[in-house]
């Protein structure tokens, strides 16, 4: 019954976005550009593409599209919408998101992530098959959310018959209605019930720690019928420990009650986790009602404003989410876990008061709300590697960057540094144009020194492999390592280990794999992510046709792995690192001092290369370096800023030790 058509409709029809359904469609109807403003809940999302839809947008074989800052938004919001219109997914209601395409001809409402709409723009200059776009969300401030804010801004004069909606929560809008020439606001009214904030009286030293103890407080001292738990952590990590640690907690009271030994499962409450890495299926849980039990679900900030869940009455909030950094001085790009700001801790708490009077339990004190926050969060642009965004301006045309019109611009030394990384992998000339390399980088979905190594895969005949490495990196944690078994799985771990390179080792994994006809069963022996193992395969299905359809060869090498690591070199070559020492290492370009991570197959490994290149940094109490492959100094030779800093150092080194 619940969720019968006629059901749904009655709930459509409940919402505050429905109630001002006519309005809203006129308002739009007379202007190009409208940014509309409401709660999270109120029907943004859900209804606004349906109405267009409704009021014939959609009509001769146009789309609504709608961007979404996350894809497990996208994913999500499309199912459910097409469950409202009784269709199904991929029909009428799809979704797009990279390397993963679920729309068709028949497709009249389009969700997506910002970054698949910003790649259309690359060969879909006009975006013709759109009538209509939301940008969902916008309040966020994503990276790609606010490239697109300038194109389309370009766009909307050439295409006059192209509306635009802007969906934000309060934050913001007044910016984005200046932005766009005075474009009108319109807000849904809604009803939110006040929200009690309590502080912790000390500083807390371990949120998760803290997160349990509250949520387990809660649950005991409330009926289950007062209302569900949304707890607030930074990512994957903490939601799982947080989740166990609720779990085990609760096991322990229970037990303690029925004098028993040991109980199976605290059966008043339901934990749910909610990430970006989850699958679909299991993410759709969190709206499922559950009767007579507690729902708890622990979330990323996705929860703060992506997605409603009904019936929440208490917030429990870490002040913390992951945020992308970069140092324009060392060129050093890492995701950290930083404070939330004060906006978005009042987002975090008015979440408690959707449907009834809430509490929210702040993990942290009053003088650091006040003393520790940003009044609102830094927009990704203003502190992000922007490689890849200037690369696809620039294959846009846009060749000045300073012109572009930014909502907010970025600092000019990260314009600076990320050009300077796109000319040292070869993707600009020294005036700064796009050469051919760099074009062709453009057409691939994928950051700069992959599709730069892909590239140059073809010409030293291992696209085979390359192919397999870049998809492998694509994908989030091949290997498991599950909390009981740490021991057995890393020794199961180091019998893939290519001692000189974890590009190779990735390689080496996927090869066996194949070996063993794809099989999820040899994957569980093993201790490797089947999942994981099935999207990089698919992501490999897609990265092959591209470059067939680009006309770059693809060819293999059999067995010559200097070549493969030759590429691997021209793709990471500002991410080169000299051995200094006992397991350290030193960045060539700025100097910084890193550490192999343990995860590698290079740790511990005896002798370690004089010269490496690396995937990435990881910032925790030390700088590690992760996925690493040894080269040759003289590949690095070929790239002239390294041969510079190479012999510089040298010198340095003369120069002190005399
Ligand atoms: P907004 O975008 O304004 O925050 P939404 O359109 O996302 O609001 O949500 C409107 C309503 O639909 C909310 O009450 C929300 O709980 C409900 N809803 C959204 N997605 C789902 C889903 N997958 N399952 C059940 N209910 C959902
Ligand atoms: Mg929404």
């Amino acid at each position: 019954l619940e969720t019968s058509y006629e059901h749904i409709q009655e709930v459509r029809k409940s919402l505050p976005a429905y109630q001002v359904r006519s309005e809203l469609l006129q308002l739009i109807r007379d202007n190009q550009v409208v940014v509309v403003i409401g709660e999270t809940g109120s029907g943004k999302t859900t209804q606004l593409a349906q109405f267009l839809n409704e009021d014939g947008f959609c009509n001769s074989g146009r789309l609504v599209g709608c961007t979404q800052p996350r894809r497990v938004a996208a994913m999500s919001v499309a199912t459910r919408v097409a469950m409202e219109m009784g269709v199904e997914l991929g029909n009428e209601v799809g979704y797009s998101i990279r390397f993963e395409d679920k729309t068709s001809k028949d497709t009249k409402i389009k969700f997506m992530t910002d970054g698949i709409l910003l790649r259309e723009t690359l060969v879909s200059e006009m975006l013709d098959k759109y009538s209509c776009i939301i940008m969902d969300e916008a309040h966020e401030r994503s990276l790609n959310t606010d490239v697109l804010f300038g194109i389309l801004k370009n766009l909307l004069s050439k295409r006059r018959d192209l509306k635009l909606i802007i969906t934000s929560a309060t934050m913001n809008a007044n910016r984005f209605s200046r932005f766009f020439g005075a474009a009108p606001q319109f807000t849904i009214p809604g009803r939110t019930f006040p929200v009690q904030v309590v502080y912790s009286r000390h500083p807390v030293s371990d949120y998760v720690e803290s997160a349990i103890v509250q949520a387990c407080k809660i649950h005991l001292s409330t009926p289950v019928s007062n209302g569900d738990i949304l707890i607030f952590m930074t990512g994957q990590e903490d939601i799982e420990a947080t989740c166990a640690g609720v779990y085990e907690k609760l096991l322990d009271v229970y037990a303690k009650r029925s004098g028993k030994q040991q109980l199976n499962q605290p059966e008043d409450i339901e934990i749910l986790p909610i990430y970006s890495a989850l699958p679909a299926d299991v993410q759709g849980k969190i709206f499922e009602p559950t009767p007579n039990k507690r729902k708890v679900v622990v979330a990323t900030n996705i929860a703060e404003t992506s997605l409603t869940v009904e019936g929440v009455r208490y917030v429990i909030d870490c002040g913390y989410s992951k945020l992308k950094v970069y140092n324009p001085q060392i060129g050093l790009d890492s995701l950290q876990i930083a404070p939330i700001s004060m906006a978005s801790a009042n987002q975090r708490s008015g979440r408690a008061g959707r449907t009834g009077p809430g509490f929210a339990y702040r993990l942290y004190t009053e003088d650091s709300f006040f003393d520790d926050m940003y009044v609102q969060t830094i927009p990704e642009i203003q502190r992000t590697n922007l490689s890849n965004t200037l690369l696809l301006l620039k294959y846009l045309g846009v060749n000045d960057i300073m012109a572009f019109p930014f909502v907010d611009p970025p600092p000019e030394q990260i314009i600076m540094t990320s050009l300077f990384e796109l000319w040292t992998i070869g993707a600009l000339d020294n005036f700064g144009n796009l050469t051919e390399l760099g074009k062709q980088m453009a057409a691939f979905p994928l950051q700069p020194s992959l599709s730069k190594m892909l590239l140059v895969s073809s010409q030293n005949g291992c696209s085979e492999e390359i192919l397999t490495i870049v998809s492998m990196l694509s994908v989030p944690q091949v290997f498991y390592r599950p909390k009981e078994r740490e021991k057995e799985s890393d020794q199961c771990r180091t019998r893939f280990f290519v001692p000189e390179s974890d590009h190779l080792t990735l390689l080496n994994v996927y090869s066996q794999w194949k070996a063993n006809s794809y099989s999820s069963h040899w994957c569980r022996r093993n201790f490797l992510q089947f999942k994981s193992l099935q999207r990089a395969r698919e992501i490999r299905r897609q990265l092959y046709t591209l470059m067939n359809k680009k006309k770059v060869p693809v060819v293999s090498s059999g067995t010559d792995w200097d070549a493969v690591r030759k590429c691997i070199c021209a793709g990471y070559a500002h991410q080169a690192a000299k051995l200094s020492g006992l397991s350290r290492y030193t960045q060539l370009r700025n100097g910084l001092e890193l550490r192999v991570h343990p995860t590698s197959a290079l740790f511990g490994a005896g002798d370690l290369p004089s010269y490496v290149v690396y995937h990435e940094l990881l910032l925790t109490t030390n700088e590690y370096i992760n996925t690493v492959t040894a080269v040759d100094p003289d590949w690095l030779m070929n790239y002239g800023v390294l041969f510079y800093n190479v012999k510089r150092r040298v010198e340095d080194e003369e120069f002190y030790t005399e």
